[in-house]
């Protein structure tokens, strides 16, 4: 999935996961886990994460070549918040294609940038079931855990949205060329958003 941030990739990577019976591997929820558990790599980015910069390449390679391993993946996975550099992409067109793998997708939800603020300082996510939700565009349900990402405070996103225009938005051009970029307009309603990435994704899979 690829997309700037707020444009939904982790809503549509779960729901996606869950229909393709595939992994759901987000870079942002392992870094998260890992600050939460307190464990070495969580103490290494826990700085990073707050300050809305990216986390070194070798340190984010490592992480989800480490993570493919896993047995869930054997199908294949939705790769949601990675690769988010060039550097990053190339390590992971290698890491497949030792696998005899490739990328058979690259959504791009495209999301402008007035919309993206509003959307992440009012992103909630529920602490027990780690589901996204939206104050206003997709309201929790009553009894909900809900808390707020710390970068979501408005100040972390403008420069979230600047790393993504810096770093990330050349790969749009790099999985064009590679004939796996699709778009997706992200400004739909998050059903249909996900009606079309299920479509392309069924056809991508099957041919
Ligand atoms: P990303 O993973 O790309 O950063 P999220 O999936 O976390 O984005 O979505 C960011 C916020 O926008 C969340 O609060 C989510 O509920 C909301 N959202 C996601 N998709 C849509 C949509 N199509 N329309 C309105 N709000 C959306
Ligand atoms: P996300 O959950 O995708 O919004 O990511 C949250 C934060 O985690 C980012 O702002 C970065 O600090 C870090 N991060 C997540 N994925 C990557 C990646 N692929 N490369 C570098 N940093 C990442």
């Amino acid at each position: 999935m690829i997309g700037p941030p707020g444009a939904g990739k982790g809503t549509q990577a779960k729901e996606l996961a869950g229909l393709l019976e595939l992994a759901h591997v987000s870079t942002g929820d392992l870094f998260r886990d890992n600050i939460r558990a307190g464990s070495a790599l969580g103490k290494r980015v826990e700085e990073i994460l707050a300050s809305g910069a990216l986390v070194p390449d070798a340190v984010t390679i490592e992480l989800v070549r480490e993570r493919l391993r896993a047995q869930d993946c054997v199908r294949g996975a939705i790769l949601d918040g990675f690769p988010r550099t060039l550097p990053q992409a190339e390590a992971l067109g290698v890491l497949l294609a030792e696998a005899g793998d490739k990328i058979n997708l690259a959504p791009y939800i495209k999301v402008s940038d007035q919309v993206l603020v509003e959307r992440l300082t009012g992103r909630r996510t529920d602490r027990r079931t780690g589901k996204i939700y939206h104050v206003k565009y997709n309201p929790p349900p009553a009894g909900a855990d809900l808390e707020q990402r710390p970068d979501d405070a408005e100040h972390t996103v403008r420069r979230r949205i600047a790393e993504y225009y810096a770093n990330t938005a050349p790969l749009l051009e790099y999985f064009r060329a590679a004939g796996v970029l699709q778009e997706f307009d992200g400004e739909l309603a998050i059903g249909d958003v996900l009606k079309l990435i299920v479509t392309a994704a069924r056809e991508r899979l099957a041919a």
